[in-house]
């Protein structure tokens, strides 16, 4: 059993790996290196409860500062890792050269960024950290006329959040439906309803050529000639993975860090766990590298294990959730586009509770419920597998009977 673990990287997969690694048993040295100032957190909560203002930004956070202390953890916030040296076995941090025995890279990811709306001098911010959500959380309220970049999970749940407080809400979505590459129009449709009917101006197939500053006003030009006046604009864009360190040090990064289904890197003593990685999906087939809080807290566990000498599987189906208004999903598995030849609906898709299913044939590739909760116990048993599609397909054959 390895000595000296450094985790690098202060999100839920690091938080998870630690406190998975001390559960375990290890009792060796553990570093836990995070550029961040706060201790490892949650980042759901962002976009949701602590933007909705209805829980404080502390509660998202894993584990106090005094627990990581009483379990000998040596923690060290706002330090970002510079470099690994995989022969030394060394990684670089604040001039310091930190040694170990084996190492995990969970650096996640951060949003993609619009130079356009950077350079505009304009008020213009992402939605990643609990800084970003505390600050944009204060300028909630009636009259407050928020402009949004993009139709994907952060834009709508932040829009939805944004909404409650009497904001005035524009989202900027530049393909036909919001979320139409992971939902397809089946579904995104449901949630292009959903954002409408709470009064959220949603503008689909919307091109920006412009972004200016004027006075204390954000100018956004479309293509189609108009332009949205708005006091904050937010980008979600979506993320890229923070790569640099692992492809400086040599690593195979492809998509993220290249992993096999241990999360083991191509360096056997480091392993890479959360956003961040791109592992081989034992069940799937494929390697995949997904942006979920459950795969973060199921690699960080198999991380663990797999530091400590095992060899655990990181072979849970993706799994995602989100809550906008009154309405609430869970989504199983991965339904990338061209990877699924048909969608079945199943109940009320206009009352919004349902299921859907995505097929590649007669196998399940992905599965979600909407407002139906006691459906996921279902989709979890269903994904992955071959069915009988006529008998998904009619509604009389009860899920439990599929
Ligand atoms: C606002 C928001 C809402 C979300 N909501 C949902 C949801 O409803 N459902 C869902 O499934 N998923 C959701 N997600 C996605 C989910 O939060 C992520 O998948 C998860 O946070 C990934 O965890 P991670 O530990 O891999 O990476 P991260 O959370 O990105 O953490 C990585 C950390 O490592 C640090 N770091 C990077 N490089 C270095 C370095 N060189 N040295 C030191 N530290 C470094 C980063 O600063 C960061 O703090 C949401 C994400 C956001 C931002």
């Amino acid at each position: 059993m390895s000595d000296r673990i450094v985790v690098v990287g202060g999100g839920l997969a690091a938080g998870t790996a630690v406190v998975e690694l001390r559960e375990r048993g290890f009792d060796g040295e553990i570093t836990l290196v995070a550029d961040e100032a706060h201790p490892p957190y949650e980042r759901p909560p962002l976009s949701k409860s602590v933007l909705l203002g209805e829980k404080e930004a502390d509660s998202a956070i894993l584990k106090e500062t005094g627990w990581y202390a009483d379990h000998a953890v040596d923690l060290r916030t706002g330090t970002h890792v510079e470099s690994i040296d995989l022969a030394g076995r060394r990684v670089r941090a604040n001039g310091e050269s930190i040694p170990y025995d084996r190492l995990l890279l969970a650096t996640g990811a951060r949003p993609r960024a619009l130079a356009m709306a950077d350079d505009s001098g304009a008020s213009v911010g992402y939605l990643r950290t609990i800084d970003d959500s505390v600050a944009l959380r204060a300028r909630f309220g009636e009259g407050f006329r928020l402009g949004v970049v993009g139709g994907g999970w952060i834009g709508l749940e932040a829009a939805a959040a944004a909404r409650p407080s009497g904001a005035e809400v524009t989202v900027l979505e530049s393909l036909d439906l919001p979320l139409l590459r992971v939902l397809g129009p089946e579904v995104a449709g449901v949630m292009a309803g959903l954002h409408r009917e709470h009064g959220v101006d949603l503008r689909t197939g919307a091109e920006i050529t412009a972004i200016s500053r004027v006075d204390d006003e954000v100018h956004v030009r479309l293509a189609d000639g108009s332009t949205l006046v708005v006091d904050h604009l937010l980008v979600g864009i979506g993320v890229q993975p923070n790569t640099e360190i692992a492809e400086a040090a040599g690593l195979v990064v492809e998509n993220g860090i290249r992993t096999d289904r241990h999360l083991r890197t191509s360096h056997e003593d480091v392993f890479a766990a959360g956003d961040v990685a791109n592992a081989d999906h034992p069940v799937l087939g494929r390697s995949l590298r997904v942006e979920h809080w459950d795969t973060a807290i199921q690699h960080g566990k198999v991380a663990a294990a797999n530091l400590m000498g095992g060899e655990a599987d990181a072979d849970a189906l993706p799994y995602f959730f989100t809550d906008q208004y009154d309405f609430g999903m869970e989504y199983v598995g991965n339904a990338a586009p061209g990877g699924y030849d048909r969608v079945v609906l199943r109940g009320d898709v206009e009352g919004r509770v349902f299921t859907a299913w995505w097929l590649d044939g007669a196998h399940v590739v992905a599965g979600m419920h909407a407002n139906d909760w006691d459906a996921i116990d279902d989709v979890r048993r269903i994904v992955g597998r071959t069915v009988d599609v006529d008998r998904l397909a009619d509604e009389r054959t009860p899920l439990a009977d599929v």
